[in-house]
């Protein structure tokens, strides 16, 4: 029986035979441990029934134990001189797809309709090129693809901030923006040994749980994360001084003040002690002021 990808030695061979030089530019580094592999492919919850969507089969590590787990795999690898490599690795596993793109610039919602059947279990699975992990993140979410979830290796610092908690150092616009559409847990940490090449930073794994309703109810979602973004311009600010400067302008004190005042905020407060909740109560406040603006 061949040995599973991921094994150390069959990535070496792998890579020998096709000579292949990693692209320290696509955040190549490949995940060369099958347990850690069974963990992402655990915390997914994956039936025999589910599709699955990854970003990024490198040489086919993580497709290969998702594969085994699921009905259907459609992955998107940006990597020309990984077709080749993909197409010996993953022969075995006639339901896998290689999708020849940049995952920020294909069409998800489209792929989903043409290579998943109608509402099946759908999950994100993937070890992130971490030059793009937020933007690849974001769109997952922002798009509100038909998702049950999203399980994702990534930088455990950017995985601190996605699953922060309100009051703490971590906690910022990226943890509120992520938590409006999913709920997120940290799943387990992940030392750099377990990729070829090592990365310089530590790893984690990340569950986003895709949410049915938002946690909040805001008139205009554009609105909301921009109040959010400017009350987190300057950390060491207040959130009545972060948003004269970079919401509004000094003029509009007065308009800011009752804002802050009508949703219950003391203007002394700093954005990271805002739960979500307050930044609904203010945008909503805000937009009745500036909604023309
Ligand atoms: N899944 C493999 C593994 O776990 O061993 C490889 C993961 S490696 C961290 C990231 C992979 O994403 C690489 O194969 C890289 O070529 C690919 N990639 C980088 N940027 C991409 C993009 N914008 N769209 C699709 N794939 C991308």
């Amino acid at each position: 029986m061949t040995k599973d990808i991921a094994t150390p030695a069959r990535t070496k061979e792998i890579l020998n035979k096709y000579g292949f030089q990693f692209k320290k530019s696509l955040g190549q580094n490949f995940l060369i441990d099958t347990n850690i592999l069974h963990n992402i492919v655990d915390a997914a919850k994956l039936t025999s029934e589910s599709g699955v969507i990854e970003v990024g089969p490198g040489i086919g590590a993580l497709t290969e134990q998702v594969a085994k787990r699921a009905k259907k795999v459609v992955s998107f690898e940006i990597d020309q001189r990984l077709l080749p490599v993909l197409k010996e690795t993953l022969q075995p596993y006639p339901h896998i797809e290689i999708v020849h793109s940049d995952i920020l610039k294909a069409d998800i919602q489209a792929t989903i309709a043409e290579k998943f059947e109608e509402g099946q279990d759908l999950m994100v699975v993937a070890n992130l090129p971490y030059y793009v992990t937020t933007p690849i993140l974001m769109k997952l979410l922002e798009e509100k693809l038909p998702l049950r979830g999203i399980v994702v290796m990534i930088q455990a610092e950017v995985a601190e901030r996605i699953s922060a908690k309100p009051g703490t150092k971590e906690y910022g616009s990226l943890s509120l923006a992520a938590q409006y559409y999913a709920v997120a847990e940290k799943v387990m940490t992940v030392p750099a040994s377990v990729f070829v090449p090592r990365p310089k930073v530590d790893s984690a794994v990340l569950r986003l749980t895709i949410r049915k309703e938002t946690p909040v109810n805001v008139t205009d979602e554009d609105f909301f994360f921009k109040v959010i973004q400017s009350s987190f311009a300057n950390r060491r600010k207040t959130i009545l001084n972060n948003l004269i400067h970079n919401f509004a302008s000094k003029e509009k004190k007065p308009e800011i003040e009752q804002s802050l005042a009508e949703a219950n905020i003391d203007p002394k407060r700093r954005g990271e002690t805002l739960s979500m909740e307050e930044f609904a109560a203010l945008s909503e406040a805000l937009w009745t002021r500036f909604q023309s603006s």
